[in-house]
């Protein structure tokens, strides 16, 4: 089976990981806080965090950033169901924002639409950067809403980049959260990590990771909030710091194979929004018989997945009518991830491409 996703990892990445297992410590090490500062200088960013996955990473910068009860938090219908169940952990009123059909990302446009028609004022703003095409905060959002906290979810975007630099920089949001589950651009197993502008964020942030505890000196410490325990362990950071290294060859892969599919399947099916600071997390065709597709992948051993079932239309998540989310509707029947990662080879794309094309 050719996956749609898969991790790359290499012999550095194993001894990185076998040191740590013959060091002192396996948590709480020196390896978390290194993963950190190569993390923040990778993605020009002043403060990094590490977490057990990027849900935690959400979780925390909703936490610092006062998401609660009485607040409301608008994400985009089309994303992974964290980016909304982060808010509703600390009891926030969630709602959703559509897609544009150009950018397969929300807008100022696009949350307009809800922000000014509902009666509820919208605290927080949660963009997604889908798929890894970045979303230009600095261009659209932030000039409206300066006085909104934004916490970016960057779990698909971390190695693209904006005309005001790297995602994670937070030119234009206040947090930034990235994922390393395998299917990312790097991973650690699972981890996470938020970028923050001031060091009382960042402080706050390593409070919630480490149960509310007070950072103090020697043996005195109490709990001063609420507190998880969502620390990365150092095994995971090391696998981290190595794969980090290797962040920039990752995308350069990606963006072969990305180009590859624009360029075979070009008017076969309709092609994901482009641009040249594009992560490429996923790669996204759509064609009306997209079920139709998906079998016939499958029945050549291709693997192919639908990102995402739109948030809204999750039994949890149900409230706003379907009628408010034409374009992310759209997007949804035709929708349909192919394989795009590092490790896939040039041969093995050329299967995904042949059987596309006899199917569409
Ligand atoms: C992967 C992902 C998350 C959650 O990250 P985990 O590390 O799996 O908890 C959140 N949002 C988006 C958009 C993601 O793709």
């Amino acid at each position: 089976m050719i996956p749609y996703s898969h991790h790359s990892l290499d012999q550095r990445d194993k001894d990185a990981v076998l040191a740590v297992l013959s060091s002192d410590r396996l948590t709480q090490g020196e390896q978390v806080d290194a993963f950190e500062q190569e993390f923040a200088k990778k993605v020009e960013a002043p403060y990094a965090v590490a977490f057990s996955s990027g849900t935690a990473a959400l979780h925390a910068a909703c936490f610092v950033a006062g998401v609660g009860p009485g607040k409301s938090v608008l994400t985009s219908a089309l994303g992974f169901v964290a980016s909304a169940n982060a808010p509703k952990y600390l009891g926030a009123d969630v709602r959703f924002v559509d897609i544009e059909s150009a950018t397969w990302n929300v807008s100022y446009r696009t949350i307009e639409d809800v922000y000014f028609d509902s009666d509820k004022f919208a605290d927080v703003f949660v963009p997604v950067h889908f798929a890894g095409y970045p979303l230009d905060l600095g261009a659209d959002v932030r000039e409206n809403w300066h006085d909104k906290t934004i916490i970016e979810d960057a779990c698909h975007a971390l190695g693209a980049t904006t005309p005001d630099g790297p995602v994670g920089n937070c030119a234009h949001s206040d947090f930034t959260c990235f994922s390393f589950h395998p299917s990312k651009a790097i991973t650690t197993g699972e981890g996470g990590m938020v970028t923050c502008r001031t060091k009382a964020n960042a402080k706050a942030l390593k409070t919630f990771r480490n149960h509310g505890f007070a950072l103090t000196d020697g043996w005195y410490r109490e709990q001063r909030d609420t507190g998880f325990n969502y620390r990365l362990s150092d095994i995971h950071a090391a696998l981290g710091r190595s794969q980090l290294k290797k962040l920039d060859g990752f995308i350069t892969r990606r963006h072969e194979i990305a180009g590859r599919y624009l360029e075979e399947l070009d008017g076969v099916v309709q092609l994901p929004p482009y641009s040249p600071h594009h992560a490429w997390h996923l790669f996204v065709i759509r064609h009306p018989a997209r079920n139709a597709i998906y079998e016939a992948l499958r029945d050549r051993s291709i693997q192919t997945q639908v990102h995402y079932v739109p948030l809204y239309r999750n039994p949890f998540h149900q409230g706003q009518p379907i009628e408010d989310f034409p374009n992310t509707e759209a997007y949804f029947r035709e929708a349909l991830s192919i394989p795009c990662y590092p490790g896939l080879t040039d041969g093995e794309q050329t299967k995904v491409i042949e059987a596309v094309r006899d199917v569409a």
